[in-house]
């Protein structure tokens, strides 16, 4: 069942855990990871980048194989379908417009001013059409090697200012994670995480959820993180258990059963990530 992702991240703000969003690259992953997390009974949301969206061939076959996916295998969960880092108004409403539930808009390189302009645009375009949105301050960076992290963590203050003034579901605001893979170990923004969800109590957003050592995840779900995002982790797992198959078996050629052995490395990491977000489960 494709849903919005308002209601499933206020409840997991509510009581204290993450819902994951996984990117997705191809029906390999679609397949894999919605077949886990019915086989987990959990809420999921599908990431889409804009790269992503082109590889497929648009947001429209995107939105068209995970609706006729869910149909197929008959998925039961909520399942929520995400624009990644949307560049443009234009972006999102196209994706919308495909039948994406929610978006991202991530203006964060403007400045404030700009940011909730463009924001305010696309919550307007979402909200008739019951999308949910997510907006970013600061600047989330991307890991290189050899290169520092050159993030710009959020202002709590411009949170709050741009949460009241755009209206979004939920915030990403930039607190020291960042995405690919960490040349060193990341350090978060403990304090100013939980100043800002003091302040905008709405649900936040972590990015750059892989490599992310597990207490800092769940010190994050008990300082207002509901949704982690989660892409390097499997793109690693993927390759890595296809690498090493191939390299095992110099005979093998048969598409089916080498998707076959990565998809069943995707379900691992997806059930891993899973046991973690879901704090619920350890306190039982
Ligand atoms: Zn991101």
């Amino acid at each position: 069942m494709l849903v919005n992702a308002k209601e499933i991240l206020n409840k997991a703000y509510a009581e204290h855990y993450a819902v994951p969003h996984f990117n997705i690259n191809s029906l390999e992953w679609v397949k894999a990871i919605l077949d886990t997390m019915q086989e987990l009974n959990k809420s999921v949301i599908l990431g889409v980048s804009e790269k992503a969206a082109e590889y497929f061939g648009g947001w429209k076959l995107v939105a068209d194989i995970v609706k006729d996916y869910i149909s197929f295998k008959n998925i039961t969960i909520p399942v929520v379908l995400h624009v990644d880092h949307g560049k443009s108004f234009e972006s999102c409403k196209n994706a919308i417009d495909a039948g994406f539930t929610s978006v991202m808009i991530d203006a964060s390189s403007f400045s404030l001013e700009q940011n909730i302009s463009i924001v305010k645009q696309v919550v307007e375009y979402a909200k008739t059409r019951n999308v949910s949105v997510e907006g970013e301050i600061g600047h989330i960076s991307t890991q290189e090697v050899g290169k520092e992290n050159v993030s710009v963590l959020a202002d709590p203050e411009e949170c709050q200012i741009f949460v009241r003034e755009t209206g979004i579901d939920f915030l990403a605001p930039a607190l020291g994670s960042a995405h690919g893979i960490y040349v060193s170990e990341p350090k978060l923004d403990f304090d100013r995480m939980k100043k800002i969800s003091d302040l905008i109590k709405i649900p936040l957003v972590l990015h750059g959820g892989s490599g992310i050592p597990d207490d800092q995840i769940r010190k994050s779900i008990k300082n207002g993180i509901s949704k982690i995002n989660v892409n390097t982790e499997f793109q690693q797992a993927f390759a890595d258990e296809i690498r090493n198959f191939l390299a095992s078996d110099k005979n093998v050629y048969a598409y089916r059963k080498i998707m076959g052995i990565a998809m069943k490395a995707l379900e691992k990491v997806a059930k891993n990530r899973c046991s973690v977000f879901d704090c619920r489960e350890k306190e039982k």
